[in-house]
């Protein structure tokens, strides 16, 4: 889905041709959140430049809910998360699309798109909490800067990278197009790594609880999730990509159990 939101490919070449994108100095650096060392070749201000653009299609593509009580509380129980996550400083919001598809996504700087299938599926305010507590996870974490630094890098190379950024971005520019649309969006369809996604996990369960949220919920919303996957004729795509789903339930009942 994301790539084919960035359609405007000249602001990224702007954006290359700045040297707005990379931010090599910090490349190797510890994020506080998680306490382990990241490879980030992009900045945060790149991102959330290219973030902002990607909401802004979606909202296009995307049909809000004109549900105001679902908006109201879908941006209630995220403004009581992400408060609680300490990520004050990031311009938060909390959209519900209207799709009936399970399904929920994070943008790098704060933007947090719900499903209306995914609410629906929620059994109460506490399962709400716990997805938003993963999503708020995945910006913690900065997994947008560390998977679009990893694509970037392996597929141009740093030193290819930095060639391409000082005069001639030739087809430099799809590539990096390409790591960012695909390292953008986070969500229960579209995840990252094994260890991203338990990293959210981790993260999101202790999110929820300081924003006195019961981490049980957690536990009861992937159970349901899961069972609902594997009962279905053709599973929802999130199965396969992932952390096993035994694998999840057994680090979340030690987290919430
Ligand atoms: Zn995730």
């Amino acid at each position: 889905m994301p790539l084919q939101l960035i359609r405007d490919r000249r602001t990224l070449i702007k954006a290359l041709a700045a040297g707005a994108l990379f931010a090599p100095v910090a490349a190797c650096s510890e994020n506080p959140a998680t306490g382990r060392r990241q490879f980030v070749i992009v900045s945060d201000e790149a991102l959330a430049g290219m973030a902002a653009q990607t909401w802004a299609e979606i909202q296009r593509s995307t049909p809000v809910s004109d549900d105001a009580a679902l908006q109201a509380r879908l941006r209630r129980v995220g403004a009581r998360v992400a408060e609680r996550s300490g990520l004050t400083g990031l311009d938060w919001e909390f959209v519900a699309f209207d799709s009936a598809d399970i399904n929920a996504f994070v943008l790098p700087g704060g933007k947090v798109g719900f499903f209306r299938g995914l609410i629906d599926f929620a059994q109460d305010d506490g399962e709400i909490a716990a997805v938003m507590g993963h999503e708020i996870g995945h910006v913690a974490a900065r997994h947008a800067a560390e998977r679009v630094s990893q694509q970037l890098a392996v597929q141009a190379g740093v030193q290819a990278a930095a060639m391409a950024l000082s005069e001639n971005l030739g087809e430099f520019a799809d590539d990096a197009a390409a790591a960012l649309g695909a390292g953008l969006t986070y969500g229960v369809i579209l995840p990252y790594s094994r260890r991203h996604e338990l990293e959210a996990d981790r993260l999101g369960v202790g999110y929820m609880e300081a924003a006195s949220y019961a981490p049980v919920h957690a536990l009861a919303f992937w159970r349901r999730m899961i069972a609902d996957s594997e009962a279905r004729a053709q599973p929802l795509a999130w199965l396969s990509t992932h952390p096993a789903p035994d694998d999840r339930l057994e680090a979340l009942e030690a987290l919430a159990g």
